[in-house]
């Protein structure tokens, strides 16, 4: 394959088959799935999703990869050549007839846009596979109480169950990227009825300084006093800084507040 890999799409590819074998594996793909892959590279996961799957739609944004992934002749696969992150999450879904589980080797300056794109736009998702960052895989599965624990955690949790499946050595990319990754895997199991983007301000306002108490973040939300916040939440110890509160927690706080 004579490509020129391009630093500004994020392009290191895996041949590892054992490895490419194993991701399709962590994301529970049989043939009863359709699959949407993000980042199509070369192919080389595609073929292993296409094999394992009833159907992929694989997305790729670099259009040099047009013919050498359109004579892997694979025939229940459709590649389409446009940037997933831009493109409407109503275009992409209507290549499924229903569910979908989207599986992702991504360039790592996409990973979150992504993710929240998929957990707070779509309605048919129901895993996200995707190789990240080890760090980032880090705060998506982190709890209540850990240093990783942040925005992007309660969000993730919010709206599904996040594992790490594996981690993955840089050695296993070409060209080798400078930090080590690991495989996430997030099975959807969306946390009561709040919408999600309510949810998001109401955490992003809590965690808007690490280093500040609950209280301090929190005062001006909805216009409200540091007082009037807490005669709203008179069980929560409000002088703890964020990450020493739970989901649960959260969820509860936001009620209280009202949404
Ligand atoms: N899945 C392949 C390639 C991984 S590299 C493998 O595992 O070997 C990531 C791929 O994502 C690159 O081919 C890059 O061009 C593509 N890509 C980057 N940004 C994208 C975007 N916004 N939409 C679709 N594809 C993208």
């Amino acid at each position: 394959m004579q490509h020129k890999f391009k630093k500004q799409f994020g392009q290191n590819f895996i041949s590892d088959v054992n490895l490419l074998k194993a991701i399709v594996s962590d994301a529970k793909v049989d043939k009863n799935d359709q699959v949407l892959e993000i980042g199509a590279g070369g192919g080389a996961l595609t073929k292993w999703l296409s094999q394992a799957a009833e159907k992929v739609v694989s997305y790729e944004i670099d259009l040099s990869l047009e013919s050498q992934l359109l004579s892997l002749g694979l025939e229940n696969v459709k590649f389409v050549f446009k940037d997933a992150l831009k493109a409407p999450i109503e275009e992409i879904e209507k290549d499924f007839d229903g569910g979908y589980k989207l599986v992702a080797n991504l360039p790592y300056y996409i990973t979150s846009p992504l993710i929240f794109k998929f957990l707070s736009q779509s309605s048919k998702v129901k895993s996200l596979t995707i190789m990240v960052q080890k760090e980032v895989a880090e705060r998506i599965v982190a709890k209540a109480g850990s240093k990783d624990f942040g925005v992007l955690s309660l969000m993730c949790q919010f709206y599904s169950n996040p594992k790490i499946t594996r981690n993955v050595g840089k050695q296993m990319f070409f060209p080798q990227p400078k930090v080590d990754s690991a495989l996430v895997h997030l099975e959807i199991d969306k946390k009561g009825d709040m919408p999600g983007d309510k949810f998001y301000e109401f955490v992003k306002k809590c965690f808007s300084m690490r280093r500040k108490t609950l209280i301090n973040n929190l005062q001006g939300f909805k216009n409200l006093s540091k007082s009037e916040i807490a005669k709203k939440l008179p069980e929560f110890d409000l002088n703890l800084r964020p990450e020493d509160f739970s989901l649960e927690q959260y969820l509860l706080m936001l009620e209280k507040i009202g949404n």
